[in-house]
């Protein structure tokens, strides 16, 4: 990958209409994912042609070209960001706002599936922290639930990146019938390696095989029912994101609920998010959506995509009205997570 030079620092932060000012950026570096996780993606899934995606060289000057205008912290989701080819290329190269001081943050969102593979090189490029999603404990049904996925491989690369001295979150979506038994046994094991655990509402979005409805499940349900044996205190903890945290005092650990259908959280968004075809959508869980592949595409230098983002971002959104459609039983948005990232 072409080294570009350094960046640095925008003094002032892009802020949009509503006065939040825009220092995170979530980018999808692919559509493809080596899992089909049940309410993510459907099983046979149509991937985007190669030319629509984005290059590695292309997502790095548009990463950089949101890190000129102030965004403060970079995560790099999917698909599943470690399948994508030479991705390490991109990480290393993103880096170098790191060293500079451009850029506070560097993580990822990952499946956990190569993290036995990249952990060592992803601490050696100056990731710190790293989400990775996990439903379940058990095998069968982690397999059930990802389609194709090995807990296995997934436990020994959390493993691999705490060896290499990476903070790892796990992140849970709560599936009613599935693993809202098991989620105080996630809880448990998460804060007995010391990491955080945040619990995640579905949100409907792209057409999977199953019924939402069925798979839905309120946080504020689980909430209490964990509080029937565990003290959960609130804590002042913000990540600018839609978590709420709590300390269980019993554990120690931080617990998060991420409720984006039971509670408003847009007042505090801070960020954006670029799919693998370079389309910036201000809010996901709004249609509005700023194209910059085109702008990319159109010249060399950064000029147009520093326009294009600006206008963007002086249109983005108050909030989102996320709904499951009981009647109809479709998603609110057609699109898939796996096309923003989640
Ligand atoms: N493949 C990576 C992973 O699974 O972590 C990154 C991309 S994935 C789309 C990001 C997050 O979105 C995961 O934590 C996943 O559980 C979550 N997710 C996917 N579909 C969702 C849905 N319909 N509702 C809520 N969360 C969802
Ligand atoms: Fe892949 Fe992540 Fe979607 Fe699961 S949630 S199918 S791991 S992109």
């Amino acid at each position: 990958m072409n080294e570009i030079t350094a960046v640095q620092p925008a003094t002032t932060p892009m802020v949009d209409p509503f006065g939040r000012s825009i220092r995170y950026l979530r980018v999808s570096v692919t559509d493809r994912c080596d899992f089909r996780c049940v309410y993510c993606m459907a099983e046979d899934m149509t991937f985007l042609p190669k030319r629509d995606v984005l290059t590695l060289e292309e997502l790095d000057r548009l990463c950089t070209a949101f890190v000129e205008k102030g965004v403060r912290k970079l995560r790099l989701t999917g698909g599943e960001p470690l399948v994508r080819r030479n991705i390490m290329s991109l990480i290393r190269s993103l880096s170098r706002h790191l060293v500079s001081g451009a850029l506070e943050e560097l993580t990822l969102t990952t499946n956990g599936s190569q993290l036995s593979r990249y952990s060592a090189e992803l601490a050696d490029a100056g990731v710190r922290r790293i989400n990775v999603s996990l439903d379940t404990l058990d095998p069968d049904r982690f397999r059930a639930l990802t389609r194709w996925g090995d807990l296995s491989k997934v436990l020994a690369g959390i493993e691999a990146a705490q060896a290499a001295g990476i903070a790892v979150k796990i992140n849970a979506v709560a599936l009613k019938g599935e693993n809202e038994h098991e989620i105080e046994d996630l809880m448990v094991w998460a804060h007995g390696l010391g990491m955080e655990l945040t619990l995640i509402e579905t949100m409907p979005l792209g057409e999977i095989e199953g019924d939402r409805t069925e798979q839905y499940l309120p946080l504020s349900l689980v909430r209490r029912r964990l509080e029937e044996k565990w003290t959960l205190t609130g804590s002042a903890h913000r990540t600018g994101g839609p978590a709420r945290y709590y300390t269980v005092e019993e554990t120690g650990g931080r617990l998060g609920f991420i409720t984006p259908l039971t509670h408003n959280f847009c007042e505090t968004c801070n960020r954006v998010r670029v799919t693998c075809t370079g389309t910036l959508f201000m809010c996901l869980g709004q249609e509005d959506a700023k194209d910059l592949r085109a702008p990319l595409r159109a010249s060399e230098g950064n000029e147009l995509i520093a326009a294009a983002i600006d206008e963007a971002i002086a249109r983005k959104p108050k909030g989102h009205d996320f709904i499951i459609d009981r009647d109809h039983q479709r998603p609110a948005l057609g699109r898939h997570m796996s096309m923003t990232g989640g």
